[in-house]
C-alpha cells in the first residue's frame, strides 16, 4: 500500500507555531504553557499547541462579550450573516485536502474518509445554516385584551463549545455554523488529542472575514480550559459533546451561573435484525454502523439482536466482512479502517475485549492489537447476554455484540433496555413492522435499513443518558435562541 505524501501547505503548517485564536488574532497563551499532540498512527509528536489557562478564557470570553454587544458582528444583517457562512463553507471545500490530512494525522482516521465524509458534511452545516440566519422568525400572538403581542428569536449571546475527537473538524461545524446562524458569539474548544484541524479553522475564518471576537478557538486540556470556560459568568451557554461522565459534570457546574446547556453524550445502539430481514444488505449495513471510522461513533451500533431463524448466517457474514478490511495508517491509500485515536483508547478497548473475554461472551473474530500505534483489530462478540458489560457500557472502538432473540416484542425491550438512547436500526422487509418498531424505540434516531445517515437538515441527539438538545436541521436553532415575548397596548 502506497503511502499518500502530505501536502507542502499541511507540512508548513504542522511547523508554524500553533497558539490561540483569540479576537481574531493568533495569541500565544498567557503562560506560555503548550502540549503535544501525537499521530496515534505511529505515537509520534505532530507539534507542541498552546493551551489556554484562565486568563485566557478570560480574554477570549470579553472579545466574545463584546463582538456580540457592540462590534460589527452585531450590526450585521441576517443576510449579511448568512453571507459569511457561506463564504466559509466555500472556503473549507477549497482547502478540503489539507484538512482531511490534518484530521487524519492528528485522528488517525483514513484521508479518504474525511474527504468522503466529515468534509462534505461540514460544508453542508454551513451552507444549510447560512440560509436560516434570515429566516428566524417569532410569532405574533392573537391575546385576550387590546394588546399587539408578539415574540422575537434572540441569540442567546456567548457560546462555550467543547467538542471530542472522533470528527474534529465536522464537530466543529455541527457546533459552529448554528451558533453562528443565529448571531450568538463563540469560544470554541476542542478535543486536546485533536486541537489542529479547527486552528486551521481559524485561517479560514480570518479569510473569510469574520469580525474579531466572533470566533474564538482555544485548546486545552478538559479539566483546566474546558472547566474554566464552563465555570464563566458571561458565559451564556455551553454546547457540549463527549462522554456522559463529563457531561453530568458540566451540567452540574452549569447550574451555578445558570446557563444554557445541551448534551451530545454517548451511546450503546442497538440493531434489531428481524427474520425477513435481507440479510446480506443487513449483514453489510450493521458492519459499517459499528466499524466505521474506528467505531469511535457515539452513535455506533454496537450492540445486534438477531433473530434465532437468520442468526448463525448472520454471525457468519459479519465475520466473513471482517476478513475485508484493510487496516493501516490513515494515509495510506487503500485502506479502510485507521487507527484508534490514543494509546489511552487503544488500552480501554482492549480492556473492554478482556472484559467481553472473561464474560464469557464468544469471540468470533479479531480480538488484537498492534504492537506499534493505535490499532485495534475489528472484534465481534457473538452469543452475548444483556447483562454483559460488554453488552451494557459503550466501548467506543470497532466491537460488536451480537445476541439472538425470538419475538419481536422481545427485540425491541431488549434493545430498549438500556442506559442510552442515540441511535437505533431496523433490518427488515416488512415496512409496517419497519415502522411499528421505530414508534417504540427509545432512541433520538431510527434508521430502517440503514444505519448512521445524518444531514444538517434533520435532527440530531439523544434520549435519556445520551444527552438532550438536537443538533443540525430548524431543531438546532432552539439551542441558541431565547424566546422573547413583547406585549404594546393598543388602547
Ligand atoms: P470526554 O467527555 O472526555 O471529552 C470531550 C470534551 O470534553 C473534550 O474536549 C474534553 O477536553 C472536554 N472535557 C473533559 N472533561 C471536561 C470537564 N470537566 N469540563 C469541561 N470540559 C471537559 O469524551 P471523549 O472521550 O473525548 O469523547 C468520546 C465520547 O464522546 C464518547 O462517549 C462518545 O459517545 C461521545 N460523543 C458523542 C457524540 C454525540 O453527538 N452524542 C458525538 C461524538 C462523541
Amino acid at each position: 500500500m502506497q503511502t499518500i505524501q502530505i501536502s507542502k501547505v499541511v507540512s508548513d503548517f504542522l511547523k508554524e507555531e500553533k497558539k490561540l485564536f483569540i479576537d481574531g488574532e493568533f495569541v500565544s497563551s498567557s503562560n506560555n504553557k503548550t502540549f503535544p499532540t501525537l499521530n496515534p498512527a505511529n505515537n509520534e509528536v505532530l507539534t507542541e499547541v498552546h493551551e489556554a489557562s484562565d486568563e485566557d478564557i478570560e480574554n477570549a470570553v470579553h472579545a466574545a462579550r463584546e463582538a456580540f454587544e457592540n462590534g460589527p458582528w452585531s450590526a450585521m444583517t441576517p443576510l449579511e450573516r448568512g453571507d459569511l457562512l457561506y463564504k466559509l463553507a466555500n472556503l473549507i471545500e477549497e482547502h478540503q485536502q489539507y484538512i482531511a490530512e490534518i484530521d487524519s494525522l492528528d485522528n488517525g482516521k483514513p484521508v479518504s474518509e474525511v474527504l468522503e465524509n466529515d468534509l462534505p458534511n461540514a460544508v453542508g452545516q454551513f451552507k444549510y445554516f447560512s440560509g436560516w440566519a434570515s429566516k428566524l422568525v417569532g410569532q405574533h400572538i392573537p391575546v385576550n385584551g387590546n394588546y399587539l403581542n408578539y415574540t422575537r428569536h434572540e441569540p442567546v449571546g456567548v457560546v462555550g463549545q467543547i467538542i471530542p475527537w472522533n470528527f474534529p473538524f465536522m464537530m466543529a461545524a455541527w457546533k459552529l455554523a448554528p451558533a453562528l446562524a443565529t448571531g450568538c458569539t463563540v469560544i470554541l474548544k476542542p478535543a486536546e488529542q485533536t486541537p489542529l484541524s479547527a486552528l486551521y479553522l481559524a485561517k479560514l475564518v480570518q479569510e473569510a472575514g469574520f469580525p474579531k471576537g466572533v470566533i474564538n478557538i482555544v485548546n486545552g486540556h478538559g479539566e483546566t480550559t474546558g472547566t474554566a470556560l464552563v465555570k464563566h459568568p458571561l458565559v451564556n451557554k455551553i454546547a457540549f459533546t463527549g462522554s456522559t461522565e463529563v457531561g453530568k459534570i458540566i451540567m452540574k457546574e452549569a447550574a451555578n451561573t445558570m446557563k444554557r446547556v445541551t448534551l451530545e453524550l454517548g451511546g450503546k445502539s442497538p440493531n434489531i435484525i428481524l427474520e425477513d430481514a435481507n440479510v446480506e444488505k443487513a449483514a453489510k449495513g450493521v458492519f459499517a454502523g459499528i466499524m466505521y471510522n474506528q467505531g469511535e461513533v457515539c452513535s455506533a451500533g454496537s450492540r445486534a439482536y438477531v433473530h434465532s431463524s437468520i442468526y448463525d448466517e448472520f454471525v457468519e457474514k459479519l465475520v466473513n466482512l471482517t476478513k475485508e478490511v484493510k487496516l493501516g495508517s490513515g494515509l495510506q491509500s487503500g485502506i479502510t479502517m485507521g487507527s484508534l485515536v490514543s494509546q489511552e483508547q487503544k488500552d480501554r478497548v482492549m480492556n473492554y475485549i478482556e472484559v467481553g473475554k472473561s464474560e464469557g461472551a464468544k469471540l468470533v473474530c479479531g480480538g488484537g492489537a498492534s504492537e506499534q500505534g493505535c490499532f485495534v483489530e475489528p472484534t465481534i462478540f457473538a452469543d452475548v447476554e444483556d447483562d454483559m458489560r460488554v453488552s451494557r457500557e459503550e466501548i467506543f472502538g470497532p466491537v460488536l455484540v451480537i445476541s439472538k432473540y425470538d419475538t419481536d416484542r422481545e427485540a425491541v425491550e431488549r434493545a430498549n433496555d438500556s442506559a442510552f438512547g442515540l441511535g437505533a436500526g431496523i433490518w427488515t422487509e416488512n415496512i409496517t413492522k419497519a415502522h411499528n418498531i421505530a414508534n417504540k424505540l427509545k432512541s433520538g434516531s431510527v434508521w430502517i435499513n440503514c444505519y448512521n445517515a445524518t444531514d444538517p437538515a434533520s435532527p440530531f441527539g439523544g434520549f435519556k443518558n445520551s444527552g438532550f438538545g438536537r443538533e443540525m436541521g430548524s431543531y438546532a436553532l432552539e439551542n441558541y435562541t431565547e424566546v422573547k415575548s413583547i406585549w404594546v397596548s393598543l388602547d
